[in-house]
């Protein structure tokens, strides 16, 4: 008899991991050369979430036992083995992220039923995920596990609105995946146009990366002791954006809680401007505070509007994304509304409408600017 499992597994999400067993602990006490009473330290340092030596000591083993023993198996299977990561899985969970870029890597972004999709941020959240695992993957080895459960909780629209984020991140593989139960019939009167729809959208962009003046942080503190709620609204903002893996004196840094206090304690990049959310209980003195809520997010976009002059963005203050591919002059402008909208992309001096429906996406033709070399 095969033990009850649960499917999908109980997503731990923002769970500091490892194992704490007896066995491990001696071999993680011998293998720094700690003293038998660091142990207790340790575990305290996990309960708190304090980004210590100690435990990036005890992340590092962790990790170097998961990664050993993957490639054990990826030797044994002589095979295309990948890995199987969760919603913004990462060192925390023993998962060094560094150590999978060559193989197939398929993320579970939870999201699985229609009260977590249905929120703006359940959207932005999944959007940001998926753009920090492709930090590490390259699009061809980029597979998402895109969740319905249980099978009939997830609707067409939502399902369809999720190769958008495909497309938008240059995930080439969507697993589209329902248990053991197939999708309902009628998902599939809209996921069949929308399928053809993005294949011929990605198409377009594949191999481009997304470029703008917010920039997309994911840093080592939210990566070691992080909960797993990103500061992710402001991709709502309908303001271009890049994924960074430093920062620079260029555009807004949005910086999640723990990377804020992280920042709080040992300045760096002292140049960059960045935005922090209110609920950070550290940051640094020079960061912005803006709560997570679209009504402080449009109004910081109103406030840096001159300086959005050269860059193209939606006009509005409705819930969009707005990926911008200079390389082949293209935006994908992206409704997150659940009703249809015009939306205005403001192109220098032109003003381009897109009539968009519910959680539509579309892309536009834009003016040349700067940078013309691919990725
Ligand atoms: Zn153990």
């Amino acid at each position: 008899m095969f033990p009850r499992r649960r499917f999908p597994p109980r997503a731990r999400s923002g769970e500091i991991g490892g194992c704490f067993c007896d066995r491990h602990r001696a071999a993680f006490l011998q293998s720094g050369g700690f003293a038998p009473g660091r142990w207790e330290e340790l575990l305290n340092d996990v309960r708190e979430r304090r980004p210590t030596a100690l435990l990036r000591a005890w992340l590092d083993f962790t990790c170097d036992e998961l990664s050993a023993s993957f490639r054990r198996q990826r030797e044994a299977f002589a095979g295309d083995l990948g890995i199987m990561v969760m919603y913004l899985g990462a060192e925390k969970a023993g998962i060094r992220l560094r150590d999978y870029a060559d193989v197939p890597f398929r993320v579970g972004e939870l999201m699985f039923d229609d009260p977590a999709f249905a929120p703006v941020k359940g959207k932005t959240d999944e959007l940001f995920s998926v753009l920090f695992h492709r930090r590490f993957v390259r699009p061809e080895f980029a597979f998402s596990e895109t969740t319905a459960y249980p099978a009939d909780r997830l609707s067409g629209v939502h399902l369809a609105a999720k190769l958008v984020i495909s497309t938008l991140a240059d995930v080439r593989h969507t697993m589209f995946m329902s248990g053991l139960t197939p999708f309902p019939r009628e998902h599939w009167s809209v996921l069949a146009p929308a399928m053809r729809e993005q294949a011929r959208r990605h198409a377009e962009i594949a191999g481009h990366r997304p470029r703008g003046p917010f920039k997309h942080v994911w840093g080592e503190a939210q990566r070691l002791i992080g909960q797993d709620n990103p500061f992710s609204l402001w991709l709502a903002a309908g303001v271009p954006f890049e994924v960074v893996e430093e920062l620079s004196p260029e555009g807004w840094h949005f910086v999640s809680d723990h990377d804020a206090g992280e920042l709080a304690a040992a300045p760096a990049g002292a140049a960059a401007k960045l935005v922090s959310r209110d609920s950070a209980t550290s940051r640094p003195p020079r960061a912005e505070v803006v709560a997570e809520s679209l009504p402080a997010l449009f109004a910081l976009k109103r406030r840096i509007q001159p300086e959005l002059r050269d860059v193209p963005h939606v006009e509005e203050d409705e819930p969009a994304v707005c990926a911008w591919f200079p390389t082949v002059r293209k935006v994908m402008v992206w409704n997150l509304s659940a009703e249809a909208r015009t939306l205005t992309l403001a192109d220098g001096e032109r003003r381009i409408p897109l009539r968009l429906g519910p959680l539509q996406a579309t892309a536009a033709e834009v003016a040349a600017r700067g940078e013309t070399k691919a990725r």
